[in-house]
């Protein structure tokens, strides 16, 4: 079976043209990226959108692509509304937990910057005290 990483790859074979594509984030965040990813591609007719980078920064989810056969991404028709999926994704997953998809906000684990909800934030922090 595919983990929802590879059936993202398998679903947008060219928005993630490699594995260092996929993302790098917890499983909480799944919805909100599979729901950007078909939002892009409702946009992305002619499958012109590559991913570069998926991950976890200082709590936040950074989505970053680029556009096949443009030199700059900004010129592109498309990059306004592009733009606007990505920011829309980041700013719901600033209130959604990492780890589990329920409603959180920003916590610290051992000094880490995260968005988790209340129970997984302390859950996290009763491992690090073991
Ligand atoms: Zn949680």
């Amino acid at each position: 079976m595919k983990d929802w990483k590879e059936q993202l790859s398998y679903n947008y074979p060219l928005m993630f043209p490699n594995h260092w594509a996929l993302p790098a984030v917890g499983i909480g965040w799944r919805p909100i990226i599979e729901a950007m990813c078909k939002d892009i591609a409702a946009i992305d007719k002619d499958s012109r959108v590559r991913v570069l980078q998926v991950k976890e920064k200082f709590g936040g989810l950074r989505f970053y692509f680029t556009i096949d056969g443009v030199k700059t991404v900004t010129d592109d028709p498309m990059w306004k509304s592009l733009n606007e999926i990505v920011a829309a994704g980041e700013d719901l997953a600033s209130k959604t937990c990492e780890y589990c998809g329920k409603p959180g906000g920003p916590s610290s684990v051992g000094g880490w910057a995260k968005t988790l909800c209340e129970t997984c934030a302390t859950n996290q922090l009763k491992r690090r005290a073991r």
